[in-house]
């Protein structure tokens, strides 16, 4: 699932030569990132989300480098992910090596729970069914299932809602009496922390507090609570506990573009997506562009074709939108965005520009466009432009400021 290290520049320009576009992922960035999380929430410890293939960025270099940066728990949805990301981590570690911990979230029944817990993973509950699979599972490996119990306190997603928790809080202690489950967290997720003034998660809040309440009543104290992610993190304190659950903001990029961006927030986006142009030519004014010739050269000029398309997951909502920037100069796609390619008109400036030079679709700095312009162009969010990004295009894993 996740893409392979490459983290030499001699492999970096084999890489280049053999794809024709690439997702550099900047290692330095994701360490930095995560200091200021940890920072920003100095009484909870930091648990890097890396679902999705790290939003896209690779799991298993993203997870060693969010770790060297102080997170001391990693967070990945699926069960599968959560398998492959403690066997990588093993492998990378050695037997000595440490094990950090791991919550996963999402599985349906029947899954394969035992193998959770013989990778020594946490595991989430939210429902009475969970617990007592989770139990079974506990009893047919010999091991104690380390769960988190998992309340909704208003997200109206996964989480028991606050009137059905003292049943999954009494399926816990009935496991928990007979030795097959620890109770070492309980968590949940907010809705609207991305909106800092939005009365929903102090509302959220309360929910929980009494959720812990009443499992303070039941006898349960667990290791760690946790509700903030990203936003949380950032903009709420009150949501910090003993555990913040931060993701986006892992990756340099900001939970809320219209309260602070990247920068503002101390973040580094930690992904350049590039590609070398495949094709310049001269072409005359009024010269119809791609599919559909929705867009037409307004002058005689220059047009280049990147090797980027919906097939990589380019976004074809940023058909004559999209951002790009080309030997310096700021442009945007023309016409629509196709599987494997899209066209950009270079203009009366273009005739400098070759085949092989690169263009940026984004990253970091005022002078390429940032992941944000993109979701803007094609009426999305941040984590929707990295994460979809798809497993053609190779993810190379860059440390400029590893120490020798
Ligand atoms: C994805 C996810 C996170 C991280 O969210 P960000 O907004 O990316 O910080 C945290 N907790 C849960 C349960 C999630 O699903």
């Amino acid at each position: 699932m996740s893409s392979p290290v490459r983290t030499t520049p001699t492999d970096l320009a084999a890489a280049a030569v053999a794809h024709p576009a690439r997702a550099v992922v900047d290692l330095s960035a994701v360490r930095h990132n995560v200091g200021v999380l940890a920072q920003a929430a100095p009484t909870a410890q930091v648990m890097a989300v890396a679902k999705a293939d790290a939003y896209g960025h690779g799991l298993l270099p993203v997870a060693r480098a969010a770790l060297a940066g102080g997170a001391t728990w990693l967070g990945v949805a699926q069960l599968p992910e959560a398998l492959e990301l403690r066997a990588g981590l093993d492998a990378a570690a050695g037997p000595a090596g440490p094990r950090p911990r791991i919550l996963t979230w999402i599985f349906a029944p029947g899954a394969p729970l035992g193998r959770a817990l013989e990778a020594d993973l946490d595991v989430s509950a939210s429902a009475p069914w969970a617990v007592e699979e989770i139990a079974a599972a506990a009893r047919a490996t010999g091991r104690t299932a380390r769960v988190h119990l998992k309340v909704d306190t208003g997200m109206g997603r996964g989480g028991a809602r606050p009137e059905a928790f003292g049943d999954l809080l009494h399926a816990a202690l009935r496991a928990r009496s007979e030795g097959t489950v620890d109770v070492v967290g309980i968590w949940s997720h907010l809705a609207c922390a991305d909106e800092v003034d939005n009365p929903v998660t102090a509302r959220q809040t309360a929910v929980f507090t009494a959720a812990l309440d009443q499992a303070a009543r039941a006898g349960v104290r667990p290791e760690v609570r946790h509700l903030a992610a990203s936003s949380g993190t950032l903009f709420h304190p009150a949501t910090h506990f003993d555990l913040v659950r931060p993701g986006i903001a892992v990756y340099g990029l900001t939970p809320a573009p219209d309260v602070a961006g990247s920068a503002a927030l101390g973040l580094r986006p930690a992904m350049r997506l590039e590609a070398r142009l495949t094709v310049v030519k001269p072409v005359p004014a009024g010269t119809p562009l791609s599919y559909g010739h929705t867009a037409r050269t307004s002058t005689d000029t220059h047009v280049a074709v990147v090797p980027l398309g919906y097939g990589d997951g380019i976004p074809r909502a940023a058909s004559n939108r999209g951002p790009i920037t080309v030997a310096g100069r700021r442009l945007h796609v023309a016409g629509r965005v196709c599987m494997d390619q899209l066209v950009v008109d270079l203009g009366p400036e273009g005739a400098d520009v070759r085949e092989g030079d690169t263009a940026v679709l984004f990253g970091e700095g005022d002078d390429v466009p940032s992941a944000d312009e993109w979701a803007e162009a094609s009426g999305t969010i941040n984590y929707e432009i990295v994460t979809r990004l798809g497993a053609r295009v190779p993810r190379l894993h860059v440390d400029p400021e590893a120490r020798p």
